[in-house]
């Protein structure tokens, strides 16, 4: 394809997208107000998959699981083509009780995914504490979940994309559209007038705020979540540990991440003292070894939360060369390439990979 495409937003999304499209030729800028890969991307966690995948539609389910299946060929192709190690890695999930374990064996059972019942926890944490002990005698181990360390994966992407010819554009805002005839002709930005053939909007949880009156029904709202980081010598775990909504995931080189909240309060990144103390006070019940380790980073991110999860990734219904793929909620990086390439497919006029008819919802959802 030759035409020029403009990415308004270059986080996870925005960028896997623009390096589909440079790879199948087309010309493209993305612009972002802020640093590349600066925004939810970078806060996430990086795990590859829904927490308790049972708890979610099958929408959900279909684009995470293919786009799961893409993360070990397109980070070992990133790795090196850049030479930046985004660090895959399979460490496993392991679910904590409370669980329902026979709504999650009967799932995975059904849909062929390899789930280990009740293996003995001294293999996952070193620890004495017999009520920890007891509780982990009931785990549920979900062994090919693997993770990736967002900041590396955006960085690289980022080299990539630049690698390619793609144009970044930071610090540029965009403001307002011109549209007429059921076209967008040109965009307001903080750098002035810009004008392409096509526009993608991938600017996460500010999308529906960017399209004003054109966002239709579309309802992405920010949603924000809150991380702490801890440093150990050697992972005090091998496997991400995941208890209801709280996770403790662990990075090679003996980082450990513990997340994290789900805020509805608008678009405000502050960290908060009371989320530090009640996520610190959930993770060590089950992993005592953070009572002596301070937190060495703490940090919040805004989500483009949406209804059930599901992002919009489609055309505007009005405006031809308007798209969207935002949205993503929760599991923006684990979608990132499925993303990526359905959207790639509208722009060639190609079959799409799986039934897309659920991402283009978003448009016409009752609010
Ligand atoms: C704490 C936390 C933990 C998470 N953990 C996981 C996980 O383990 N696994 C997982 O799959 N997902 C996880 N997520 C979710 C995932 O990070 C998001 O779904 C994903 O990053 C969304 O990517 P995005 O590119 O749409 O948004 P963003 O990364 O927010 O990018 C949007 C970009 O648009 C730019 N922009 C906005 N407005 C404008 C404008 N007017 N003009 C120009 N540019 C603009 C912004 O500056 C930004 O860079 C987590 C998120 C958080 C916050």
């Amino acid at each position: 394809m030759e035409q020029d495409v403009i990415i308004i937003g270059a986080g996870i999304i925005g960028l896997a997208t623009a390096e589909s499209l440079l790879m199948h030729g087309a010309k493209v800028t993305i612009l972002d107000r802020n640093l590349a890969g600066h925004e939810s991307s970078w806060a996430g966690g990086g795990i590859l998959s829904p927490l308790c995948p049972w708890h979610y539609s099958d929408a959900v389910t279909q684009l995470t699981s293919y786009s799961a299946k893409k993360f070990p060929e397109w980070a070992a192709a990133l790795y090196s083509s850049t030479g930046i190690d985004p660090e895959f890695w399979i460490s496993g999930m392991r679910i904590l009780p409370p669980h329902e374990t026979k709504v999650a064996l009967d799932w995975c059972n059904q849909r062929g995914i390899n789930i280990q019942q009740y293996v003995p926890t001294q293999e996952i944490i070193n620890t004495s504490d017999s009520t920890v002990q007891t509780q982990k005698d009931h785990t549920l181990l979900l062994p090919d979940i693997a993770q990736i360390r967002n900041p590396r994966l955006l960085q690289a992407l980022r080299s990539r994309v630049l690698q390619l010819g793609g144009k970044i554009v930071e610090k540029c805002k965009v403001e307002n559209f011109q549209h007429t005839h059921k076209r967008l002709c040109s965009i307001d930005t903080t750098f002035g007038q810009l004008t392409a053939d096509y526009f993608i909007i991938c600017a996460g949880a500010w999308t529906s705020e960017i399209l004003g009156t054109s966002a239709l029904k579309l309802r992405i709202r920010p949603i924000k979540g809150q991380m702490l980081l801890f440093r150990f010598d050697d992972p005090p775990v091998s496997n991400i540990l995941v208890q209801e909504d709280l996770y403790i995931i662990p990075r090679q080189d003996g980082h450990v991440l513990i997340g994290s909240t789900l805020e509805d309060t608008g678009f405000d990144k502050q960290v908060t003292h009371l989320a530090r103390k009640n996520l610190f006070k959930r993770a060590l019940p089950i992993f005592p070894e953070l009572q002596e380790k301070p937190v060495i980073r703490h940090w919040a991110g805004l989500r483009p939360g949406s209804p059930d999860n599901l992002p919009t990734i489609a055309p505007h219904p009005n405006i031809h060369n308007l798209f969207v793929n935002s949205g993503h909620f929760r599991y923006g990086v684990t979608m990132a390439p499925a993303s990526a390439e359905i959207m790639l497919n509208y722009l060639l006029n190609s079959p799409q990979p799986i039934d897309i008819t659920p991402y283009q919802a978003g448009w016409h959802e009752n609010p």
